[in-house]
């Protein structure tokens, strides 16, 4: 019997032992943490042995593969050792993908993921496909592969993810954009975090496609160095590009997708996402689902019927012709520079949080056009004060979201929005990005 050691039991950990399980293998979990109550109860109920704040490397060691979760570092003494071992460290979707036929669509990205991901299924779902969501939100991967039989899947894949892959290879990937993030797990050089999101398209064959942001720098230089089997399939918020015949670009404010020997076409206006960024992952899940065969008419009716995700540029309220809106999962700069750039009205700006070594420089043209007041909502605002005291007149420091939403009351006037886009992650006065989301909707509703 295969000897399979679990690493962490959150979603995807939990998920790959009952699939081990089923799969015939002897599973052993481990986490170093105290396993969520909710999750205990599913390792209780499958009958899998596991341990809780603690790793026993004897019974460890023993493992002929080690599915890690994607929140443990590659450095960590215990992963270094079952290495040194000669012992394979896997991810959960290299772990689940040997085990379906599904054809898979994988996404992957700085920013966009979830968005993309959810537009994609809303679309597939709307053509009534089988088809399995996994990825941030859900059940994971591997217990869908385990429990229910989808003849498609989308994931969202992030790099730590696909650090784990060795021999999976999605039929069609996308790459929304790339710029700095979860350097901290890259030895601080960003090209590393760069050449983990390609690993996406590492194990492609001719047959495969790669949709990517032929706008973004770090992907063009990625592609200009580097060679992948798949076909390629750039989508860009500026012309057609001359050298690619297949693709998607804007003209005259529609997004135009040729592909296949084929035209679609739609305007801008009618897209439910506004935004450029979201421009951009509309072409993304238009073009996965054109090559996965969907009508045009379900597509477009996709397209303008899309609810969104909460926390990400969601509206929440209007209050004295004030528009509240809660873009809580803007955890990076990138995130925030188009959350400022789909402004159309004056906008008192809730920013600030803990940041992973922004650079807010690159903001200061949308601020000086677009943010009226800048609310502070962070432990430490020193970088955001200096770098925006000699553009914006009114900053406001405050240390929680009840706070700053009395004070953007105040400050906003008819016709102004309040947006919360911090730019930074949410640990030091919240315990999530989603717990600074509701907790700000609930200000926002205490009004
Ligand atoms: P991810 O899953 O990659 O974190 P989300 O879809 O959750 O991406 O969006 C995260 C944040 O980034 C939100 O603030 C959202 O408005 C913004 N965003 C979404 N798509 C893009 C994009 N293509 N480029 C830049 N920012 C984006």
């Amino acid at each position: 019997m295969k000897k399979i050691v679990v690493l962490g039991a959150g979603e995807s950990g939990v998920g790959t032992a009952i699939l081990a399980k089923k799969q015939g293998y002897k599973v052993f979990v481990s986490d170093k943490g105290k396993i969520p109550k909710k999750y205990k109860k599913v390792l209780l109920h499958n009958n899998l042995p596991f341990e809780e704040e603690k790793h026993s490397e004897d019974q460890i060691l023993q493992a002929d593969v080690v599915m890690k979760s994607p929140g443990i570092p590659e450095t960590v003494p215990l992963i270094v050792k079952i290495k040194a071992a000669g012992i394979p460290v896997i991810s959960e979707i290299e772990f689940a993908d040997a085990f379906t036929k599904a054809t898979v669509v994988g996404i992957t990205g700085s920013n966009g993921k979830t968005t993309t991901t959810l537009l994609l299924s809303h679309i597939l779902n709307k053509e009534k496909l089988n088809v399995g969501t996994a990825g941030n939100v859900g059940d994971s991967f591997a217990l869908q592969v385990a429990n229910e039989n989808h003849e498609l899947f989308v994931l969202e894949l992030s790099s730590f993810q696909l650090d784990g892959i060795v021999e999976f290879a999605p039929h069609i990937a996308i790459i929304t954009n790339i710029s700095p993030d979860h350097l901290d797990r890259y030895a601080y050089k960003y090209q590393n975090y760069v050449n983990a999101k390609f690993r996406i398209t590492k194990n492609q064959t001719a047959t495969d496609y790669l949709i990517y942001d032929a706008d973004d720098n770090a992907i063009k230089q990625w592609l200009q160095k580097n060679q992948t089997k798949a076909k390629l399939l750039p989508f860009t918020l500026g012309s057609k590009k001359e050298n690619s015949k297949e693709g998607a670009y804007v003209k005259d404010n529609k997004i135009i997708i040729e592909l296949n020997q084929n035209t679609f076409t739609m305007g801008i206006a009618n897209l439910a996402l506004i935004g450029k960024h979201n421009v951009k992952n509309t072409m993304a899940a238009t073009m996965a689902a054109t090559l996965l065969k969907v009508r045009k008419d379900t597509i477009r009716e996709s397209l303008s019927d899309f609810e969104g995700v909460e926390h990400r540029l969601e509206n929440v309220l209007k209050i004295n012709g004030v528009q509240y809106i809660n873009d809580s999962k803007a955890t990076n700069i990138n995130a925030t520079y188009y959350a400022l750039g789909s402004m159309k009205s004056p906008t008192v700006w809730i920013v600030g949080g803990v940041d992973k070594g922004n650079d807010y420089e690159e903001l200061l043209p949308y601020v000086n056009e677009k943010v009226k007041a800048i609310i502070c909502l962070g432990e430490d605002n020193a970088k955001i004060k200096e770098t925006f005291s000699n553009v914006i007149d009114l900053i406001v420091e405050t240390k929680g979201a009840d706070e700053a939403v009395k004070v953007a009351y105040k400050i906003a006037e008819k016709g102004d929005a309040v947006l919360l886009s911090p730019a930074c992650a949410s640990f030091d006065l919240f315990e999530n990005y989603e717990d600074r989301g509701r907790q700000f909707k609930n200000a926002v509703r205490k009004l």
